[in-house]
């Protein structure tokens, strides 16, 4: 009898010590997390029927061919929150009403929370147009960076966005024009990340272009709008487009006019993004 109160007082510490244990490795996010995980394992179980259930089907039987990849991403957007703090971020990109979210959110002290695999589609760019594509959210990669739009961005959180940068470019070769900010492919819609996001220093670092107006003479036949438009830009509304450009490439200029200093930058511009 005494042995079977010394197991059974044996058995509730053991078991008071896994509640308390449990109880401190407790994810914050372990409901959303079983969430996310959920929705991947549909997402593989549907990549292995064939012929998909949706696709286009004939009455001939399905052929598998022997010869693919998986697709890969070859834009990269960056944001900036508007919001005032990372938790409320992954609050909202959590919250399956707010349908959105990024592949990556990099807090001020340059954390950075990988919140998506990089081979799934992210809901971050919206209606958008860079070059001739539309639905950028099926090829690119959305990082957000937390900033409220007017302040400026830490060094912490440029250095870590950096080495996320270095990593996605080598891992799916991306091309160094194809590192964009969301007014970039949503003029007029769009103004992150802000004027205060330093373009210059990611394209020092690989990451887009920059200008060198040393020495340029601009030809008289020049068509400042038809460049904006080959850089990628969507020039539907001359202003927006305009706009978007100038707080990418002159954000100390708050207005939609194109003068002679932009004309050079866009000259020297359409040399690197053609
Ligand atoms: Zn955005």
């Amino acid at each position: 009898m005494n042995r079977f109160f010394r197991f059974a007082q044996h058995g509730v510490l053991i078991g008071v010590l896994f509640l308390v244990l449990s109880g401190c490795t407790t994810h914050k996010y372990a409901a959303t997390n079983r969430v996310y995980k959920k929705q991947v394992r549909s997402f593989s179980k549907l990549l292995r029927t064939y012929p998909i259930k949706d696709s286009f089907t004939t009455a001939t039987p399905w052929v598998g061919t022997t010869n693919f990849s998986i697709r890969r991403p070859s834009l990269v957007v960056i944001h900036h929150t508007a919001q005032t703090s990372c938790d409320q971020t992954l609050r909202t990109f959590t919250l399956p009403r707010t349908a959105v979210s990024s592949h990556y959110v990099i807090c001020r002290d340059g954390t950075v929370h990988h919140m998506l695999n990089d081979l799934l589609r992210g809901h971050h760019a919206g209606v958008s147009k860079w070059g001739g594509a539309t639905d950028l959210n099926s090829s690119s990669i959305g990082i957000e960076i937390d900033n409220d739009g007017s302040e400026p961005f830490s060094p912490d959180q440029i250095s870590s966005l950096l080495n996320v940068l270095g990593y996605l470019k080598r891992a799916f070769n991306i091309p160094q024009a194809n590192f964009v900010g969301h007014a970039d492919i949503a003029p007029g819609r769009k103004v992150d990340p802000s004027r205060r996001f330093p373009w210059q220093e990611l394209s020092k670092n690989g990451f887009g272009h920059w200008y060198d107006t040393v020495g340029v003479n601009v030809p008289e036949h020049f068509n400042a709008l038809q460049a904006l438009r080959i850089i990628g830009y969507n020039t539907a509304n001359e202003k927006n487009a305009i706009q978007s450009y100038k707080i990418h490439f002159v954000p100390q200029d708050t207005t939609k006019v194109i003068n002679d200093a932009d004309r050079k930058i866009l000259y020297s511009l359409l040399g690197k993004y053609q």
